[in-house]
């Protein structure tokens, strides 16, 4: 005879099998002494499975992992989970008040873990994640989208030559796979040092809501539900000998003197070593210099903001070694998010 399945335990709350319950973390004060929490919901699905744990907004200005975590919250097959599902939308609640990527004391803290419990006040808040709900969980997926006036093509950050992190990234369905270690400080080098598998989804820009990447998210969290069993296998996802490209490597090129930027190329655009991308000048037209592809690549960032500073990123090329291919992938994925007819919710435009 089975056991009944214990309840999950996490911060001040108790959840019962097939339940759903919220708290949240309380990170810290304001001036005011009004307490300033990190909300979480989890939901405790009847039968044992693993705890997938879904942030978004640890840059404070990143929005798309917001509203892909509601979605995702509202999907009624959650109904039949098993294992536990621990959803924290807004991870740097004081960035997000602000509409900054930021700490209040300009820290990223996505760059503080481990953190500890006399440092910094990121230090701290990565401190106290660390220990009461990642530590909690034995997945990690964490929501992204381009800093302030750059957007990402959608797209998975991760550890490829782990392949338990390897097979969380093909299942997020997208056609596009970053191969890149965990940055220092980041809450994915966090679940990487305690042995969680994680990936990161980018998409999108900072301070916007991007209905091709929202979906896009949505539907790869459903995709790796699925992947670890919480979920039952979808009979429409019939794309099983279905593999996403791999990129090799990346660069950004940066702007090579101050002035009005003008760009040519689209996120997704397949460019051929010597294509031109852009071209920054001044105001008046004076003194032009064109912006050329060091190498042949997939646009997977753009800077969208005119006024640049040498220096300044401006393009971000993934090189794969099928380019042709994966430029029509980009394509087709595109087209396919735009003309799902399963989705349920109106459209963001
Ligand atoms: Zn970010």
């Amino acid at each position: 005879m089975a056991t009944r399945r214990q309840p999950f335990r996490i911060l001040d709350i108790e959840v019962a099998p097939g339940a759903r319950d919220a708290t949240a973390l309380p990170a810290a004060q304001l001036y005011t002494h009004t307490r300033l929490n990190i909300p979480l919901q989890v939901v405790h699905g009847r039968q044992d499975g693993p705890v997938l744990l879904l942030t978004a907004a640890i840059h404070g200005d990143e929005l798309n992992g917001v509203e892909i975590i509601r979605r995702v919250l509202r999907e009624r097959g959650l109904n039949r989970l098993r294992g536990t599902l621990v959803a924290v939308p807004v991870v740097n609640v004081f960035g997000f008040i602000h509409r900054s990527r930021y700490l209040p004391d300009r820290r990223d803290l996505n760059r503080c873990f481990p953190g500890s419990e006399k440092g910094s006040l990121g230090s701290r808040i990565a401190d106290l994640f660390s220990r009461e709900v990642l530590a909690h969980c034995t997945h990690l997926v964490d929501l992204h989208t381009g800093a302030i006036h750059r957007s990402n093509l959608p797209q998975i950050r991760a550890k490829v030559d782990d392949p338990a992190v390897a097979e969380m990234a093909r299942a997020f369905g997208l056609p596009v796979i970053l191969g890149s270690p965990p940055l220092d400080g980041s809450l994915r080098h966090m679940a990487d040092t305690l042995g969680v598998p994680a990936v990161v989804y980018e998409s999108g820009e900072a301070l916007r809501f991007d209905e091709q990447g929202i979906r896009a998210g949505v539907r790869g969290c459903l995709g790796v539900l699925r992947h670890l069993g919480m979920l039952p296998p979808s009979r429409r996802e019939p794309r099983s000998d279905w593999e996403p490209f791999v990129a090799r490597s990346s660069q950004w090129i940066r702007a090579e003197q101050d002035g009005v930027f003008r760009p040519h190329v689209g996120l997704g655009a397949h460019v051929a070593q010597g294509d031109l991308l852009g071209v920054i000048g001044s105001p008046e037209g004076e003194g032009e210099v064109d912006i050329h592809a060091p190498a042949a690549g997939v646009l997977v960032g753009r800077n969208n903001i005119p006024l640049v500073n040498e220096g300044e990123a401006l393009f971000h090329i993934a090189r794969f070694d099928e380019l042709g291919e994966v430029a029509r992938g980009i394509e087709d994925f595109h087209t396919g998010m735009l003309e799902d007819p399963r989705e349920s919710e109106p459209p963001v435009v």
